[in-house]
């Protein structure tokens, strides 16, 4: 279990003297409309495959919420465009907060609050990509100073096995929702596999991430397939000399 960090309220700050307004002070929320009433947060995930419009749908909740004149922070880990931003398929793109391994969500929150910036809710694109520790840390954000949080990425990686990130959002989430825009494999079945193609052929082995490498030759793309097409590594029609050694 993560140890608990203590809430950085104004009365908790390091060198100040401790005075009788203290336990009054205390029950003052640091900020943020919604820890001054004490209403339970959620941690929710939505999954889905490569291309059903997760990061679209992260960054409409984030509009939703923003209208509502609530305030958030957008993450993000390994986007597409490789850079700190949450970027779509449909063109929208936002900048968001890279997440790498050393950072401490809790103490992320803590650092807006300290410079008086309110955090109502955290958005986290490629959800499945972060380590099992940040989402513990998230569900502490939950739970412990009621920030809501959203999770947004794939489930599986390109061998159709859980991501880490994925794995502890599924044990830990409030709500777990699959993304409801549908992705065709090329035979017309719903596609489920993020199959990774690396130089026409579906990988079985690799890491998890292909981190963009120059002096890297091979030709890798990733394609989402149907479990039967995943498992038999067809990546569309046979053509027609391919159909007659077939036959
Ligand atoms: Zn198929």
């Amino acid at each position: 279990m993560l140890d608990r960090i203590p809430d950085p309220s104004p009365a908790d700050q390091p060198g100040r003297p401790p005075t009788t307004w203290d336990s009054a002070l205390a029950a003052i929320p640091a900020a943020g409309n919604r820890r001054a009433i004490s209403m339970p947060a959620h941690l929710k995930f939505f999954y889905g495959p490569m291309d059903c419009g997760k990061s679209t749908l992260a960054l409409q909740i984030d509009h939703n919420h923003a209208r509502q004149g609530r305030q958030g922070l957008l993450l993000t880990r390994y986007d597409r465009s490789g850079g700190p931003t949450v970027t779509t398929r449909v063109g929208l793109s936002r900048d968001a907060i890279e997440v790498t391994d050393e950072l401490d969500l809790r103490q992320l929150v803590f650092q807006h609050w300290a410079l008086g910036r309110r955090v109502d809710y955290v958005i986290v694109d490629e959800a499945g990509f972060l380590n099992p520790e940040h989402v513990d840390q998230l569900a502490d954000l939950v739970d412990d100073y009621h920030v809501d949080v959203y999770c947004f990425g794939l489930s599986t990686d390109f061998r159709s096995q859980l991501l880490p990130g994925a794995k502890r959002l599924i044990e830990l989430a409030d709500e777990i929702c699959a993304v409801q825009v549908e992705v065709l494999c090329w035979c017309g079945r719903p596609g489920q596999q993020n199959a990774r193609v690396v130089n026409g052929k579906v990988a079985r082995t690799g890491d998890t991430v292909v981190v963009a490498d120059t002096a890297h030759t091979n030709d890798v793309r990733y394609q989402v397939l149907c479990r039967l097409h995943f498992r038999t590594g067809r990546l569309g029609e046979p053509s027609l000399g391919q159909q007659l050694e077939l036959d």
